[in-house]
């Protein structure tokens, strides 16, 4: 695992559950989770969460972590959806080694405990329809009322349940349920419904099943055959905890699980301000190419965090920082790009990049003459050396260093002023030339050929000014991807009930920029700060050799802060 260098993990209200159990040697010492998504969209990061805190107890009281695909609902289920999720979660650094399942391969089991249930008397086939049912189940106030199907004999369920497997039934006729009490203040204990009669084909069972368990019932012997200690899920489940119990230890009664049984734990999931993590919500937003896919860098998929160039490890520090608990609670998008912006401060080498070119013309330099300029790789990490910038007569600098009549406290190009051209010269503006339309088309200047830096008595003349630049004759040309946020609003869709209506209008802007020549060979995935702009990633989809596509990451300062909370 890639994660092996992090600091030591803060403590939380489930480490120190297992801490206790451990002293008590409920299990052994053994730490066994799951992660266990539905196959049924993309990962976000809301599950990054969930990963990261399931692998991450696993690793850290030396247990194992399953990779379980909970593919009990045959209808939305896709194998494209399955190598997606594979691949996320080994990007993000872990490894369930043998431990991958699926849950459809219990299907055999999950029926057994069915038949073992209405055998022992702890379920029944109900035959009332969907809405009758509804009545019957009451309210949270009112207590529900018994089906008059729950008194059928066993002889009579046993049957029932037979006759429904083997399709002798038209879907919905009949429904499975648990026997428990339908005058329970939990209405999840309310005779839930376990197995449903569906005729749906399967990604993985193909058309051998008719009928299909409810989650509800299968997630708990899911946990129990893979002999989990901790099943870990958000908190919206916490009702289902006694279901979850009940079930379990009905079937250990029954001989098919021993004990301890899996412990089911909750605990608050990930919310995040302008950003939507409902997996409904991003297949809309794909569906009706509101992104150009699941992979949009605007998305907050784990396959659109990767291309938009977030790191494993920025994730995994965002993680941390935001704990584990047991209360809702909305965290700032600015938290989690602060820690991405941390994490690339560290790795990503520096680089120029011009984002939106003016030419700049040094007069007095020699026509034809070039030479190099040294930058250093990292300015904090002096081990990693300095590269070669090539310097010339016509230069690329930002249109925004450059000003006719400079506003007050602008310290940068104006007629008249000095500044230096950050790693070459120092240069003095002398004038500039408007085009046909009366914009900027070129900036003049003359440079003083005693100021190169890193040569003695570069600092002789002081500036107030720095700014950067690329060789127009060396520099390459390339399109590069300026991303922001995809919602305008920290909660979208709170105000219109509709998150379409929050969408920001501009949440991408393709420029083409110049780099510096480095920058044209940059592999795909390659994170570099582009100075004073920000961390921009080489497209891993759009990249070529030689012709790489950049995607800014992040920019450098929060700039929503104003704008935002
Ligand atoms: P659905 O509502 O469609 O079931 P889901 O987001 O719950 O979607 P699952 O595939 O069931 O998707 O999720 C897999 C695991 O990820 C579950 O254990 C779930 O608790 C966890 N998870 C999902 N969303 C979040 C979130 N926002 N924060 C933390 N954990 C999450
Ligand atoms: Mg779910």
């Amino acid at each position: 695992m890639s994660h092996d260098n992090a600091p030591a993990p803060a403590a939380n209200f489930i480490r120190n559950i297992i801490d206790e159990q451990n002293a008590e040697g409920k299990w052994g010492g053994r730490v066994e989770t799951r992660f266990p998504p539905e196959p049924n969209g993309y990962l976000h990061l809301g599950h990054a969460k969930s990963i990261f805190l399931n692998f991450g107890l696993a690793r850290d009281y030396g247990g194992v972590c399953h990779l379980r695909f909970d593919d009990t609902n045959p209808e939305k289920e896709e194998q494209e959806y399955v190598d997606a999720i594979t691949e996320s979660v080994k990007w993000l650094g872990f490894d369930w080694g043998e431990h991958l399942y699926y849950a459809s391969n219990y299907f055999d089991t999950m029926y057994a405990c069915a038949e073992h249930l209405i055998t022992a008397g702890h379920a029944y086939v109900d035959s009332l329809t969907a809405e009758e049912m509804r009545e019957y189940r009451g309210t949270l106030t009112e207590k529900g009322k018994d089906s008059p199907y729950r008194s059928r004999s066993i002889e009579e369920n046993l049957d029932l349940f037979r006759k429904m497997r083997a399709g002798e039934f038209p879907d919905g006729a009949h429904v499975l349920r648990a026997k428990i009490d339908m005058a329970s203040p939990n209405i999840n204990l309310r005779d839930p419904a376990i197995y449903r009669i569906k005729r749906a084909h399967h990604h993985n069972t193909g058309d051998k099943w008719c009928i299909y368990p409810m989650y509800t019932y299968a997630h708990p012997i899911e946990d129990a055959i893979e002999h989990i200690t901790h099943s870990i899920c958000t908190l919206e489940f916490e009702d289902q905890r006694p279901f979850y119990d009940w079930l379990l230890d009905k079937l250990a009664i029954g001989g098919f699980f021993s004990r301890p049984l899996p412990q089911q734990i909750e605990f608050a999931r990930l919310n995040l301000t302008y950003v939507m993590l409902s997996k409904r919500k991003l297949i809309q937003l794909v569906e009706e190419k509101h992104v150009s896919g699941w992979d949009d860098p605007r998305m907050p998929t784990l396959v659109g965090a990767r291309r938009r160039g977030y790191t494993p490890e920025g994730l995994r520090r965002f993680t941390d920082q935001i704990g584990v608990s047991k209360s809702d609670g909305w965290i700032d998008y600015s938290v989690f790009e602060a820690c991405q912006r941390d994490v690339l401060n560290d790795s990503a080498p520096r680089r120029v990049a011009v984002l939106d070119p003016v030419k700049l013309v040094i007069d007095n330099y020699p026509e034809g003459q070039s030479e190099d300029c040294f930058a250093p790789n990292h300015p904090q990490q002096p081990e990693l050396g300095k590269r070669a910038i090539p310097f010339s007569k016509e230069l690329w600098i930002e249109r925004e260093d450059f000003e006719e009549t400079p506003p007050k406290g602008y310290f940068r190009l104006f007629p008249g002023n000095s500044v230096r051209l950050r790693y070459g010269y120092v240069v003095k503006c002398t004038g500039f030339d408007r085009d046909a339309d009366g914009n900027i088309a070129a900036v003049h200047c003359e440079y003083l050929p005693d100021t190169k830096s890193g040569t003695p008595g570069a600092d002789s003349v002081k500036v107030k000014g720095n700014i950067h630049w690329v060789s127009a004759a060396h520099a390459h040309d390339a399109e590069v991807r300026l991303y922001d946020r995809l919602f305008k609003t920290a909660q979208p869709g709170a105000e219109t009930g509709n998150f379409l209506d929050d969408l920001n209008a501009d949440s991408v802007k393709v420029i083409r920029a110049q780099l510096e020549p480095a920058l044209k060979d940059a592999a795909p995935e390659a994170s570099f700060q582009f100075e004073r702009h920000g961390y921009f990633v080489a497209d891993r989809v759009d990249t070529q050799p030689g012709a790489p596509v950049f995607n800014r990451t992040v920019t450098l300062k929060d700039s929503w802060v104003k704008v935002g909370s």
